[in-house]
């Protein structure tokens, strides 16, 4: 994948059907969906696919337990009908997992039960396994490390798990097969308007600081919690004001290593202290502790983690697991913000309610914003968009219909019946490459092993393959060690950027990479 080949085609075409500002899971998913209708894509990302939040999730591919508590039927239905979607047509990166909540008080088992069960017939055909109610035996033998004073007994779900990342750059490549240009490193810079109506772009290559003008007969804004800024720049060409649509809530996650919850079984702690949901969810070797929900006024692409939000963590953790984690214990801390949106008034009407806890807005000069939602349903909201788009006026309709509920992604196995997969409990690998393993066995150094999990051909891959352009691009989303053990990824940044020198990668950033790789260490969170 030559980089300059892909301007070259960025330049070859003169009007596009969508130009998708944003390369992250809602970006991405109307890149597919438009790409298989045979519309003309192009796809901008300012940094990495998947930079933002959508590297940042903690990997659960779920119908939404807290939405059930919270009598939002519809929402639970679609969200599992589209759980099942996902792990279908990428079985090698996202998988069922069972989770248990363990109940302390005589009314848990009974009460989150039969609220499971219901959650059980609301997934009808999409069910991937039954709520089972356990003793208190049945719990220690799926987790073993939980705190056994007091246990009176739990229940056991099914949802799903998944590696965000990869699969953010599994559709961005299932996306080209079909057709879209989708260029990371490309940022956009300023809209244009012709008699009031958004008719294009200008973006910038960061890389070399080339900038082109991209003509476009609608404009996708899927910039999640920075949608404001580009609706700011449409706004400017009427001398208007917008309306923030976005409040950010940040929410940390920690990761310790596999003693903490050795079996293949996630931990969910339905109420916090504070009536919170927090998981304990094995993912690649260790084990994902999370989340918060704190709001903030910026907007940073590297949020940090406050201090009490990583007590808050381990304290909680601490009351379920009988061995307490503490801050020595904490391999990586990463964090995502979550772009909560606002009630929206608008003059044209042109909303469309929070019909999918994601919004959609269509401006008066025809830019449509995308936001909010989760990774979970990212395909169903790329329909949605779709269906705006058309209802605007600002596409005309394909022939052809969309086909993404059945399209398996890049990797993924066409017959499932041989298929078997190594679960994502596991350490990365191979595997994680699905039916692209033996075209990675065909580059140079698979078998040389820079750490467990991670090989010369994997990072070769990532270049030649996986548009990665920098040793964070393969540490933190190709390979996801950054996430998982930060001084680990330290520790290998030279070798891979040795290997993407030879790949004639002439910038590596190595040094950016390792100022990044402190932040994610504990000790310089504070
Ligand atoms: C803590 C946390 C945990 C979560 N856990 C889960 C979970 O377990 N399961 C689940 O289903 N969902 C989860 N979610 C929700 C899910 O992660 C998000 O809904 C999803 O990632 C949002 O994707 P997005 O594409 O809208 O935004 P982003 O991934 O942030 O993508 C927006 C992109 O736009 C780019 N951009 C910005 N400005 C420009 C510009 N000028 N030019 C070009 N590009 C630009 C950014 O670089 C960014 O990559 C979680 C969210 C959070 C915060």
């Amino acid at each position: 994948m030559q980089r300059s080949a892909l301007f070259d085609q960025l330049r070859a075409t003169d009007v596009y059907d969508l130009a998708i500002i944003g390369g992250g899971a809602t970006g991405l998913g109307v890149a597919l969906d438009a790409a298989s209708r045979g519309y003309k894509v192009v796809l901008l990302e300012a940094h990495d696919f998947a930079k933002g939040t959508s590297s940042r999730a903690t990997k659960l591919v779920h119908g939404g337990v807290r939405y059930l508590a919270q009598g939002n039927l519809s929402l639970v239905r679609e969200a599992l009908h589209e759980r099942a979607v996902l792990l279908n047509n990428a079985p090698h990166i996202a998988q069922p997992l069972a989770f248990v909540m363990p109940s302390y008080k005589w009314w848990e088992t009974a009460f989150y039960g039969i609220g499971l069960k219901l959650y059980d017939l609301l997934a009808g055909k999409s069910a991937i396994g039954s709520t089972q109610f356990l003793n208190k035996q049945e719990v220690l033998d799926r987790l073993p490390q939980v705190q056994s004073t007091g246990l009176r007994g739990g229940v056991q779900y099914w949802d799903g798990q998944f590696d965000d990342a990869r699969l953010a750059l599994e559709i961005a490549r299932t996306a080209q097969k079909k057709g879209a240009l989708v260029l990371n490193y490309c940022s956009v810079e300023s809209l244009f308007h012709q008699h009031h109506k958004l008719s294009g772009l200008k973006c910038k290559d960061t890389e070399t600081g080339s900038v082109f003008d991209i003509n476009a007969k609608c404009v996708i804004n899927a910039t999640g919690v920075w949608v404001d800024g580009i609706r700011a720049m449409d706004a400017e060409s009427s001398g208007e004001k917008i309306e923030t649509m976005v409040t950010p809530s940040q929410g940390v996650h920690l990761v310790v290593d596999r003693s903490f919850l050795s079996k293949d079984f996630a931990l969910l702690v339905p109420s916090t202290q504070d009536g919170r949901v927090l998981f304990a969810v094995p993912w690649l070797g260790k084990v994902i502790l999370g989340t918060t929900d704190t709001p903030r006024n910026d907007l940073p692409i590297e949020p940090m983690a406050f201090s009490q939000e990583v007590d808050f963590i381990l304290q909680e953790s601490s009351r379920y697991l009988s061995k307490a984690p503490t801050r020595a214990d904490v391999r990586s801390v990463w964090v995502g913000l979550r772009p909560l949106v606002k009630p929206q008034k608008t003059t044209s009407g042109n909303t469309k309610g929070l019909s999918r806890e994601h919004t959609i807005l269509v401006s008066e000069s025809g830019l449509v914003t995308v936001t909010g939602g989760k990774w979970t349903t990212y395909r169903a909201m790329a329909e949605d968009v779709l269906q705006q788009c058309l209802n605007a006026g600002l596409i005309t309709k394909s022939d052809k219909p969309p086909t993404t509920a059945d399209c398996p992604l890049v990797g993924a196995p066409r017959s499932k019946e041989r298929y078997v997969s190594i679960p994502l409990t596991h350490q990365q690998g191979a595997h994680s490459y699905g039916t692209e393993q033996s075209l990675l066995s065909t580059l140079p150094g698979c078998e040389t092993w820079l750490c467990e999990g991670l090989s010369e051909a994997m990072v070769r891959f990532a270049v030649r393959y996986e548009y990665a352009r920098t040793v964070e691009d393969v540490l933190a989303r190709r390979s996801r060690l950054l996430f998982l053990d930060a001084q680990s990824a330290l520790d290998l940044s030279d070798k891979v950027a040795t290997i993407l020198l030879s790949e004639e990668i002439h910038n590596p950033q190595l040094q950016q990479f390792k100022k990044l790789a402190m932040s994610y260490l504990l000790t310089s969170q504070e």
